[in-house]
């Protein structure tokens, strides 16, 4: 690895690092803690090379299960301390870790505040639109294979859609009733990458907007349309309260444009970082 290379991975392990907090649960040896340890950590990294820091320790907490998958549950921590419950089963090897996007999914949900039941698309988009985008960041997935899958999850959530004469944002409540979970969550993730494609055209990025809101604005729980004006003021535009207008008012699921593999380009905000951290 060239020199650069290793000092910007050990920079981003101590960034993050310095806010991780790790609880085991369950027994484990000292070799799966620190495989456990490791892989959370390179993914909080991605996380923090894209937004910059978290600005909170985050706790993780480890529980063992059995299973086919190495990660067949999770969920976030939502109380005064924020973190990360994993059910893992560490006789999994360390790349079937790392090819998994579940913490990618969870440690990006740590970015925006809880925002409730209600709203949970939003979250879910949030996260969903996310867990590529840290797994680009972090060398597991390229960017054509990562528009691949941004294109394949919104094809299935468009085909399971039952409601075509419903807004989206009309229908959200029923699609959970209905447990079309996938359907909630990649029509929430259309969202961000209507977002996305905006602020891009405008010289900026979704990324950096939440960078500025980690900076100045985390807080634990909001109501979203509190949330959603803080974002809008921080993009210098209105782009998330109209967009999201829109999904209110358009019937069907969303129109997203297929995505390319410029969707996971995001040399600004890395770089950035890069210089911030060095
Ligand atoms: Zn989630």
């Amino acid at each position: 690895m060239r020199l650069a290379g290793y000092l910007l991975l050990l920079s981003l392990l101590n960034t993050a690092s310095a806010s991780l907090q790790f609880h085991f649960d369950d027994q484990f040896d000292a070799e799966q803690r620190d495989q456990l340890k490791g892989w959370v950590s390179e993914v909080a990294s991605g996380v923090e090379a894209l937004v910059g820091e978290f600005g909170f320790d985050v706790h993780i907490h480890f529980r063992r299960a059995r299973s086919r998958e190495p990660v067949p549950w999770a969920n976030t921590l939502r109380g005064r301390r924020q973190g990360i419950r994993f059910h893992v089963d560490p006789r999994h090897s360390e790349s079937r870790f790392r090819d998994d996007w579940t913490a990618s999914h969870e440690l990006s949900h740590l970015v925006l505040p809880y925002v409730g039941r209600r709203d949970s698309w939003f979250a879910e988009g949030f996260a969903s639109y996310m867990q590529y985008q840290v797994m680009h960041a972090n060398g597991v997935l390229s960017a054509d294979a990562a528009a691949r899958r941004y294109n394949e999850r919104l094809d299935n959530a468009r085909r399971n859609y039952r409601y075509p004469r419903q807004p989206f944002l009309a229908v959200t409540g029923q699609l959970r009733r209905d447990r079309a979970y996938r359907t909630l969550y990649w029509g929430g993730a259309a969202y961000f990458i209507d977002v996305d494609r905006v602020l891009r055209a405008q010289g900026s990025s979704l990324v950096t907007v939440l960078g500025a809101y980690l900076d100045c604005c985390r807080r634990n729980t909001a109501e979203l349309d509190s949330l959603v004006a803080d974002l809008d003021r921080l993009s210098g535009s209105s782009v998330f309260s109209d967009t999201l207008h829109r999904y209110r008012r358009t019937p069907g699921f969303p129109p997203t444009e297929p995505v390319n593999a410029s969707i996971v380009a995001q040399q600004d905000a890395t770089s950035a970082h890069r210089i911030r951290i060095e």
